[in-house]
This record gives C-alpha cells, structure tokens and sequence, in this order.
C-alpha cells in the first residue's frame, strides 16, 4: 500500500469522478492509501478528452479535495 498526501490523484474530486464512486475510491479517501496498482480517469474537464489515467500518488494542479463519502 502506498500513501496518498493531500493534492495527489487519490484524494481528488475529478479522480474516477465520471462513474459511480467504487469501494475502492472511498477506501482510498478514508484511509488515505492505496493499492499501487490502482489506475483510473481523470475526469478534469481539461484532460477528459485526453482519457488520462492516474494513479492515486499522481497529481497535477487541477487538485480539487474530494468530499468524504
Ligand atoms: S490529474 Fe489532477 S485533476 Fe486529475 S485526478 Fe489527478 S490531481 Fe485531480
């Protein structure tokens, strides 16, 4: 497991924001951690055409805190 700080992937809103909230993605939010094989889209609206995928330590300057489930 690795840790997921504050303005990475993990604990962003856009972070797999364009389906359904998974288990997974709560379990990442609530224990701030994560599996390292973890990837999902980055629903920024400036990368969403782009289909990027991160990893919950990835991270870029569009962070926005996710509401806790
Ligand atoms: S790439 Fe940026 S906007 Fe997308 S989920 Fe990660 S921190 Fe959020």
């Amino acid at each position: 497991m690795q840790t997921v700080q504050e303005g990475q992937c993990g604990l962003c809103n856009h972070f797999g924001e364009n389906h359904a909230k998974s288990q997974v993605l709560v379990s990442i939010l609530s224990s701030k951690s994560a599996d390292a094989a973890v990837l999902d889209e980055c629903g920024h609206p400036k990368l969403m055409s782009l289909h990027l995928k991160v990893t919950p330590i990835s991270g870029c300057d569009g962070f926005v805190p996710a509401a806790q489930a």
